[in-house]
């Protein structure tokens, strides 16, 4: 459903005559690609460029370089007005309920903008078409003619996923979509998730920084670093065996219930900071964080290659 080749977004920073014009690297030659029905997470520390990647497939941010294949459109190739056509097929949904409902507007007009923009339905059509998403999404007729501060953060989140899948997207990009929630709702909106996508087939880019979260809900897993992918492969894979240093040392920090599985780890947990990718590393750029760095992994980019959970990860040192 989803291909992305080759994807670079860089920022120009700083201007006029003190400032010396920079570039800021945020995602740099990312591959990946993710199937009908199918979720991809992408995770990474903050810093990583995981929500510069999922705004970037939006077409929300001009790219540097790259394709972005959507449901055999090419949307890089595509002029704005084309670009307005196909922006059903791919929707987002956002970290913070709060401010991604318009806080003036009631439920009913939130949920029904996209099917009026788009002209999918009006008048009584209109109105029974809300009151099913509503539905779909767990709320119902009585939270019709509501304004959004009157819901609970997690209600609020239904309503942005309601709004999201009004237009029947095949790619549902959702960034940070329960970071914000306690977990209790975080487990009711990522089951609400699951069943949507049973039934609908959509195609989920879950960007997120909770593995915790990544392990409930993907099929498969990229892990970003300074703007690239360093592995990816099927989630019992990344989870069980996993084999870059640094997706070892994210999963350390996650606890594990069983003491005796905590105690076999044997990454050491992450030190130290993601670098800047105003001025990113030479070579490998996790080699000033990681235990295992060679001399080469400062001179030379490791390139991916196939590793037997099924993936591949892009490491100069082959797991233990
Ligand atoms: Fe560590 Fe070298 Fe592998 Fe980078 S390439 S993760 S520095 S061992």
């Amino acid at each position: 459903m989803l291909e992305v080749r080759g994807l670079s977004v860089t920022f120009k920073i700083g201007s006029g005559m003190l400032t010396r014009r920079r570039s800021l690297r945020a995602v740099r030659e990312v591959d990946l690609t993710v199937a009908a029905g199918e979720t991809l997470a992408v995770v990474g520390e903050s810093g990583s460029g995981k929500s510069t990647l999922a705004r970037a497939v939006m077409r929300l941010l001009p790219i540097s370089s790259g394709r972005i294949i959507l449901d055999g459109d090419d949307l890089t190739a595509l002029t704005n007005t084309a670009l307005r056509q196909v922006r059903p097929k791919l929707q987002m949904v956002f970290q913070d309920p709060y401010a991604s409902l318009n806080p003036s507007k009631l439920i009913h007009n939130i949920v029904a903008e996209p099917l009026l923009v788009h002209g999918h339905a009006r008048g009584p059509a209109l109105d029974a078409e809300v009151l099913r998403l509503l539905t779909l999404v767990g709320l119902d007729s009585h939270h019709l003619n509501r304004y959004p501060y009157e819901f609970s953060g997690g209600q609020r989140q239904r309503i942005a996923i309601a709004r999201a899948i009004a237009l029947k997207p095949k790619l549902l990009v959702l960034d940070e979509a329960v970071s914000a929630l306690d977990v209790s709702t975080q487990n009711q909106i990522l089951n609400l998730l699951e069943d949507l996508q049973a039934e609908f087939g959509m195609a989920y880019l879950f960007i997120s920084h909770d593995l915790g979260v990544v392990r409930h809900i993907a099929d498969r897993v990229a892990v970003t670093y300074l703007g690239r992918i360093v592995e990816q492969g099927p989630v019992e894979g990344i989870f069980d065996a996993p084999a870059h240093p640094y997706t070892r040392a994210l999963l350390a920090a996650v606890p594990i219930p069983d003491p005796v599985r905590q105690r076999a780890r044997r990454a050491p947990p992450l030190a130290g900071e993601i670098p800047s990718p105003l001025d990113p590393p030479p070579g490998c750029a996790f080699h000033g964080r990681c235990p295992f760095a060679q001399p080469v992994c400062s001179e030379r980019m490791p390139e991916h290659e196939g590793v037997t959970h099924g993936g591949s990860v892009a490491c100069h040192v082959k797991p233990a």
